[in-house]
């Protein structure tokens, strides 16, 4: 004989709705489930990507927009001459007259956007004071005969524009001597860019760096050498 096969008791079927209902108890109360900020915002942005691409170092947002009031400070207290401290400051208001502006905004009398020392690239800010081939020379030579650790262009320029340096008044002192200096090379480098686009002549490494030798040479004569300069801690 054979034995009542048992069938296995029957699982309910859950309906799985995808709407969202309040549960209203019998004393009218409303159960609310607990779902942080947080939770909300780390859903949203799986599901709905942001529609604007991060920015990319050190095409970052401008340092006028960034930069606190301490970083401001630092940056009119820097013993530079007050040459160099205005075009560092129209650097940091993104208001170089770059070839690549004028261009956009004059270009009947710029009709290339071509960087006019080396012809190759078009000159942005960063490749007007930084990346153009010519200047990087100048800019790792400087920092070699002004006695700084010699970095990476981007990270001078990160330098610069305030993205490294410290928003902490206190961090901020051991950057001033740095500062101080890459501003005597950012004066050089401003002044041999004009006289070879004014002067019609070929850029020349050797005169940018007699420059800035007989500026610091002109500043130990003087007496002043690191008046308001901290000791490097390196
Ligand atoms: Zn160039």
């Amino acid at each position: 004989m054979l034995a009542q096969r048992k069938h296995p008791p029957a699982t309910p079927t859950i309906h799985w709705s995808a709407t969202w209902r309040w549960h209203i108890s019998k004393d009218r109360t409303p159960h609310v489930f607990k779902c942080s900020p947080s939770l909300i915002r780390k859903q949203w942005l799986q599901e709905k990507p942001s529609p604007r691409p991060l920015p990319i170092p050190p095409f970052d947002y401008l340092p006028v927009d960034r930069m606190n009031r301490s970083q401001w400070n630092t940056f009119w207290s820097l013993k530079i001459p007050h040459n160099v401290r205005s075009v560092w400051w129209r650097l940091l208001l993104d208001r170089l007259p770059t070839r690549s502006h004028l261009h956009r905004i004059l270009p009947d009398r710029c009709p290339l956007p071509l960087c006019p020392i080396c012809l190759a690239a078009e000159e942005d800010a960063v490749h007007m004071m930084i990346s153009c081939p010519n200047k990087k020379e100048v800019w790792k030579a400087g920092q070699a005969m002004l006695g700084t650790k010699i970095l990476d262009p981007h990270l001078v320029w990160q330098a610069l524009t305030f993205q490294s340096v410290p928003r902490s008044h206190k961090k901020q002192q051991e950057w001033l001597p740095t500062l101080v200096r890459y501003g005597r090379i950012l004066q050089v480098i401003w002044s041999c860019h004009w006289n070879v686009v004014f002067e019609d002549i070929s850029w020349s490494h050797a005169t940018a760096m007699q420059r800035l030798q007989h500026g610091e040479t002109a500043r130990k004569t003087m007496g002043d050498e690191g008046r308001r300069e901290v000791p490097e801690s390196e």
